[in-house]
């Protein structure tokens, strides 16, 4: 995707990309070749997939959820997709990047510094940890390609107010939502949507799932990680 076809495609998505706001993405891919090969990030570096395959694909949440004014908590953000590009687009959100790489976590420091962006802190934990401490405090959580979707619902909600909105970003989603009722009776959540589409250009299949919280979260969960792996709620 080059950068007449981003920017046109952002429209179709109703998003009016600045200047400034594209040489930042410019900069960001330019960060993420030069890094990637000390630390090997991602496997996706050439500019036109990571403005397709990255940037766009992390702005299409758009499509299910409004990000004006809230604040966003991205787990296993990787090399900051979702998170990072939707602080880029939308400057007023306040964001939290989470991963358990650590030399993921160094990586987003320097994007952040480099691009001089403000409100937004990267936690090097593991979700499940973080999600003992950090309770009910963000609007939204986000997670692209990071764990099957129950375990993304048992480590993201104690996380989210009560209102607030978990989205997970997938290339499909298939059985994944068998048993789905017993997570949301447990954990006090309601499915809200999920829009199927296909990423322009290459045509591969995108899955954005919803839910909105009910009701504050039992401090029982998230379960310990092994639990959490043998056991569905
Ligand atoms: N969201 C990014 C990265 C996906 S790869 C993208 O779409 O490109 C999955 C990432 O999640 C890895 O960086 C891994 O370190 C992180 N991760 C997986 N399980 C995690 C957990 N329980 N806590 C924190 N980070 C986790």
């Amino acid at each position: 995707m080059n950068k007449e076809e981003f920017i046109e495609e952002l429209l179709k998505l109703n998003i009016e990309i600045n200047d400034i706001q594209l040489e930042k993405l410019e900069k960001y891919c330019e960060i993420l070749e030069r890094e990637n090969k000390l630390y090997n990030l991602t496997a996706i570096t050439e500019k036109e997939s990571v403005f397709l395959k990255h940037f766009y694909d992390s702005i299409t949440i758009v499509k299910i959820i409004d990000l004006n004014n809230e604040s966003l908590c991205d787990l296993g953000t990787g090399a900051g997709f979702p998170g990072m590009v939707l602080k880029i687009i939308f400057p007023n959100l306040k964001v939290t990047l989470i991963d358990a790489t650590l030399k993921k976590c160094n990586f987003l420091e320097k994007v952040i510094k480099e691009l001089k962006l403000e409100n937004i802190k990267v936690i090097n934990a593991r979700v499940e940890e973080y999600a003992k401490i950090e309770r009910e405090k963000y609007d939204i959580v986000t997670a692209r390609a990071v764990a099957p979707l129950k375990h993304l619902l048992e480590y993201g909600v104690p996380l989210l107010k009560v209102k607030g909105t978990f989205v997970a970003m997938k290339g499909n989603i298939g059985e994944e939502l068998n048993g789905i009722k017993n997570y949301e009776n447990k954990l006090k959540i309601k499915e809200d949507e999920i829009i199927n589409f296909k990423l322009p250009i290459e045509n591969s299949s995108r899955v954005l799932i919803s839910f909105i919280k009910l009701e504050k979260t039992d401090n029982k969960y998230p379960r310990k990680y092994n639990e959490i792996k043998k056991k569905s709620l």
